[in-house]
């Protein structure tokens, strides 16, 4: 019997591969529906289309990022990425476990646990045998085993109608986002998301953007949400009580961009993995997961140091054409590689390495 707290993208996948396993799954969400309520711009990488179909929650193709320097000189970079409806997603991801025969036990707030129960604030019950925490980045499973992720970033962002290139989105660096970026998402030539992530005062860098970028453009919605900062330290399981974390419950989301679905459904895999076959999955998803994230982790840590100055320099780099063609067949999920070519075709990027 294994009991999944989450009812998230990560969640309902781990559900779907351990049903398929042929494990017996709950999973309890504390809400009353499934998706709701979106905290994600839903930019993925082709990764994520190598792992699920996502023809049925494709919002958008996009072809290019302009990534902005604070000066507002930009560089030009050619990606392959997608936007999807991150509220179809969920359904969709559920709608899998469930065809697994997974139970989904909606309004069910998970409270604590002991050795023989997983208590929810309904007043139910469930027996525990093994419990799954994919309950997000301030995971209560998490709290209760004592094992807890202390540090994140605040992302805001707003659906705004306003006109834009559709096949294009937008980045913004430099000291009107500290310690992240700014964001122009389209959804379409009509619709954007629009959002800001920082390492605090989230709120004032975010208005101070909208009021730039968007001006008096219809607002359609707003939302927000924390973004864990991986956290190598962080243990994620206890076999002693048979509880695992995944997705952002185990701070699985990199650190250089704030994207956690393809690390999610990484860990996921992971998991069930070992779950299966009795395999450490500390271990595992260190090695599967978590060296990967450590990259994106160290990335973060290098841009957190950058100056204004650093990043007027970095893009007039990325905007050489030698540079440029190379960063076009760049891959944003394995960023080790990238950035080791990347120092032999332009030797001025280990300038960098001074924020190290
Ligand atoms: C502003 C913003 C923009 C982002 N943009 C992107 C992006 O473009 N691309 C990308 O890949 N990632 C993005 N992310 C990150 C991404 O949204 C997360 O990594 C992803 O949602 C993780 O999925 P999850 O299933 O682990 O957790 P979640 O999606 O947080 O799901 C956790 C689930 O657990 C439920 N839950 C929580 N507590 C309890 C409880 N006590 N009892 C029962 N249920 C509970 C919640 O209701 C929720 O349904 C963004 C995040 C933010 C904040």
């Amino acid at each position: 019997m294994v009991s999944i707290i989450g009812g998230g993208p990560v969640g309902a996948y781990t559900g779907y591969l351990l049903a398929r396993a042929g494990f017996n799954v709950d999973l309890f969400e504390e809400h009353h529906t499934i998706g709701k309520p979106v905290q994600c711009t839903g930019i993925v990488t082709k990764h994520l289309s190598k792992i699920m179909k996502l023809d049925d929650v494709l919002v958008n193709k996009l072809e290019k990022v302009n990534v902005f320097a604070p000066s507002g000189k930009c560089a030009e970079i050619k990606v392959k990425e997608f936007v999807i409806d991150r509220e179809e997603f969920d359904k969709n991801t559920v709608e899998m476990a469930v065809s697994e025969g997974v139970r989904v036990n909606l309004r069910h707030k998970f409270k604590g646990f002991n050795d023989k129960s997983v208590m929810f604030h309904n007043g139910k019950k469930a027996e525990k045998e093994l419990l799954i925490g994919a309950d997000g980045p301030l995971s209560g499973v998490g709290k209760s085993a004592g094992m807890v992720n202390k540090k994140f970033y605040f992302g805001m962002q707003a659906r705004v109608n306003m006109k834009n290139e559709s096949d294009a989105y937008e980045v913004y660096f430099g000291r009107d986002y500290p310690k992240f970026f700014g964001w122009v998402v389209p959804e379409s030539d009509k619709i954007c998301r629009v959002g800001v992530a920082c390492g605090a005062n989230t709120k004032q860098y975010f208005d101070r953007f909208i009021k730039k970028r968007v001006g008096k453009s219809k607002i359609l919605s707003k939302q927000g949400g924390l973004i864990p900062v991986y956290d190598l330290k962080m243990k994620i399981c206890d076999k002693g009580k048979n509880v695992y974390l995944v997705g952002d419950a185990a701070g699985m989301v990199k650190a250089s961009t704030g994207g956690g679905l393809v690390p999610g459904f990484r860990g996921a895999e992971v998991l069930a993995d070992c779950v299966s076959n009795g395999k450490d999955y500390g271990s595992e998803s260190m090695k599967k997961v978590g060296r990967n994230l450590k990259i994106h982790l160290w990335l973060r840590n290098v841009l957190n140091r950058f100056s204004d100055k650093d990043y007027e320099l970095l893009i007039r780099l990325v905007g050489k054409k030698k540079v440029r063609d190379f960063v076009n067949d760049g891959d944003r999920e394995f960023p080790l590689k990238f950035l080791l070519k990347l120092a032999f075709k332009e030797p001025r990027f280990l300038y960098f390495m001074k924020n190290l």
